[in-house]
């Protein structure tokens, strides 16, 4: 069906209705679109980029379960290591739940067909990883699964092949421009703008689930991929609905220098080890017991300090070195060759016979949009912190369950997609029957994000986005760091409140809506900017040292006043109102054991 919607430039809109509608495909929204599709819902899933090509492809290292194919392991173990790593912000029901559902989740996807890597015995190979123990917290233990350094790669072809079994639609190369809300804040469905055409579509459902991603280019130097501009969180927020937990950015330790690509955290798993200027293993010395294999936060504070102690490498001491030759070329070209490869294409570096110039990098976005262990996102109201957004789901890196806290460990993001991934279809279930009746939309519903694409397709402005983004990211870098302090931040928080003023200056060169690249980037710079914001407000008004989160005039672990999660709100000014609530320090079930908090040392 085709609709007029009028805004000051009519739109012809295509009007579609489905059951359930995935936005990203991506392993969490893949995941999801798999099991509506299999429960009977009939499902659309929207994504900007062909499904394979979403970042989950370029995880390396692995998903997180304690199957025990090396060693002992216990999903126990597994859930003390992700409390301790999320420096007791995550929410323990949750994190119970993830690490529960580990095990069955992994063999679910060896049965779907991810080809993982073999021990000898013909087991799923499973490698040690940062902050994944044994005997809660004792030693290293091997607990990624892998499919070689490309387990999302492999884990990515798999959902989508196995999603292509189910009745489910895909909207490939379409961007959702906006949630479609009523007036009592029930989510309705979404706008989208067919990149390919031009054409406009009107999603409606009853039910619409966010796997969006995560904002890594709001920074200049990120692994993330181009697409992850957080553009779900910055929907959610553009509805009046929060995010959680931003000031919890995630600096993975082994960016190549400076390219800023990943070497994953499995080099060191393999071995591979951390060198300063005087070729000492520096890791020895802030995390005895794991060493090169403490938590990501962790490891990356130790390495700014070694720099900023005039023990890094290189002619400007800028960068720390990563040794793998040791490890010798057989295991190398079997156990990690994107690596070797990635070190020959972006450092022009031989692994197997010297080491890689590294430097912390952004990696990871711990907060998002708050849900529950069920996928529904959270309003928190004054009497319930717990409220949920009717027809609303936020699944993946575009979401706050919490299970990583303020820091999360490697290899639990891929686990966090498949387990809430399902756990959404499985709640879908629960609430809603396939072919169900999916109420009309009012009239000119949808205008609000025909409103905003009209903004800037017709802006008379002079600033371009690729100099405004350029700003915005060079301000993260530098007031968003492994360290932070009070005047740093404030100071970046000034510097944002100057790029929101230039939005009303943006210039689109091009108003056609056929592969306009560089409207699609004035929207994603738009959903950047908000993301950022939230960010540099939440980090400013922490007044403690969390996880990722290290404020140097606040140095230590306050749990008597921040134990709690941020909750953040943005207007359509820039400007941020922030509240708080507790963390869930109760698991789901009473005969499971609780982890209170207590001092972190790796
Ligand atoms: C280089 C790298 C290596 C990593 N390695 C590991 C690892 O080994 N183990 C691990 O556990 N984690 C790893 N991670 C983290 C993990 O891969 C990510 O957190 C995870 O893949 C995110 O998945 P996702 O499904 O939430 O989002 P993504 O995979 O980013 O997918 C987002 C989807 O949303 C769609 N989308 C976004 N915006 C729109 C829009 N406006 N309209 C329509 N569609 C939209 C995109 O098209 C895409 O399909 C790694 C991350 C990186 C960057």
């Amino acid at each position: 069906m085709i609709t007029n919607i009028t805004t000051p430039h009519n739109y012809r809109v295509v009007d579609h209705a489905y059951d359930v509608i995935v936005v990203g495909a991506g392993g969490a929204g893949l995941r999801a679109t798999l099991g509506m599709g299999a429960c009977g819902f009939r499902t659309a899933c929207i994504t900007k980029v062909f499904p394979t090509r979403s970042h989950t492809t370029a995880a390396q290292g692995g998903i997180a379960a304690s199957l025990g194919n090396m060693a002992e392991d216990h999903w126990q173990w597994h859930m003390y290591d992700t409390i301790k790593g999320s420096d007791w912000l995550g929410d323990q029901d949750a994190i119970e739940y993830l690490c529960r559902q580990a095990v069955s989740a992994v063999y679910e996807l060896e049965h779907m067909g991810v080809p993982f890597t073999r021990t000898e015995n013909g087991k799923i190979y499973q490698r040690p990883f940062g902050g994944h123990m044994r005997d809660f917290g004792q030693e290293p233990v091997q607990r990624a699964c892998a499919a070689a350094d490309r387990t999302g790669h492999a884990i990515l072809h798999t959902l989508y092949q196995q999603s292509l079994k189910h009745d489910v639609e895909f909207f490939i190369e379409y961007f959702a421009i906006d949630l479609i809300m009523d007036d009592q804040g029930t989510c309705k469905g979404v706008i989208a703008w067919c990149l390919e055409d031009g054409s406009i579509h009107r999603f409606r459902a009853n039910l619409v689930v966010l796997g969006t991603g995560g904002y890594g280019r709001a920074f200049q130097s990120c692994t993330s991929a181009h697409t992850c501009t957080g553009d779900g969180n910055a929907m959610a927020m553009r509805a009046g609905i929060p995010t959680q937990d931003m000031e919890f950015v995630q600096f993975h330790p082994t960016g190549i220098f400076p390219a800023g690509c990943l070497l994953t955290e499995g080099c060191r798993g393999e071995g591979g080890y951390l060198t300063n200027s005087t070729g000492e293993r520096f890791m020895e010395r802030y995390a005895p017991h794991a060493k090169d294999l403490a938590s990501r936060d962790v490891v990356s504070r130790a390495m700014i300090i070694e720099i900023n102690e005039g023990r890094g490498c290189g002619p400007q001491k800028d960068h720390l070195m990563l040794h793998l030759e040791h490890l010798g070329k057989d295991i190398l070209h079997e156990r990690l060759p994107s690596i070797v490869e990635t070190s020959r294409v972006f450092a022009g570096i031989d692994v197997t016979k010297a080491p890689v110039p590294v430097l912390p990098t952004v990696h990871y976005n711990m907060g998002g949009i708050p849900t529950n262990i069920h996928a529904e996102v959270l309003k928190p109201t004054t009497d319930n912190p717990d409220a949920i957004v009717p027809g609303l789901m936020a699944i993946g890196e575009a979401a706050c369950v919490s299970v990583h806290g303020a820091n999360r460990l490697g290899t639990n993001s891929l686990l966090d997609l498949i387990v809430f991934g399902r756990a959404a279809a499985l709640r879908a279930q629960e609430i809603l029957k396939p072919h169900q009746h999916i109420e009309p939309l009012s009239e000119n519903a949808g205008e609000n994000g025909l409103l905003r694409l009209d903004r800037l397709r017709y802006s008379e402005g002079k600033t371009k986005v690729a100099a405004l983004r350029n700003n915005l990211q060079r301000t993260m870098q530098h007031h968003a760091a492994v360290f932070r302090n009070t005047k740093n931040l404030a100071k970046g928080i000034e510097k944002l409140k100057t790029i929101w003023e230039k939005v009303e200056d943006i210039s689109v060169s091009d108003k056609s809506l056929i592969w306009n690249t560089d409207l699609m980037e004035a929207l994603e710079f738009e959903n950047l900017l908000s993301n950022a914001t939230v960010t540099l407000s939440s980090a400013f008004a922490r007044h403690e040292s969390r996880g990722a989160h290290a404020h140097d005039d606040y140095i230590n672990r306050d749990d008597k006043e921040w134990l709690k999660h941020t909750v953040s709100y943005l207007d359509d000014k820039g400007n941020v109102t922030l509240s708080y609530r507790p963390v869930h320090l109760d698991t789901l079930t009473n005969e499971v054991q609780t982890f209170p908090p207590k001092k972190r040392v790796y």
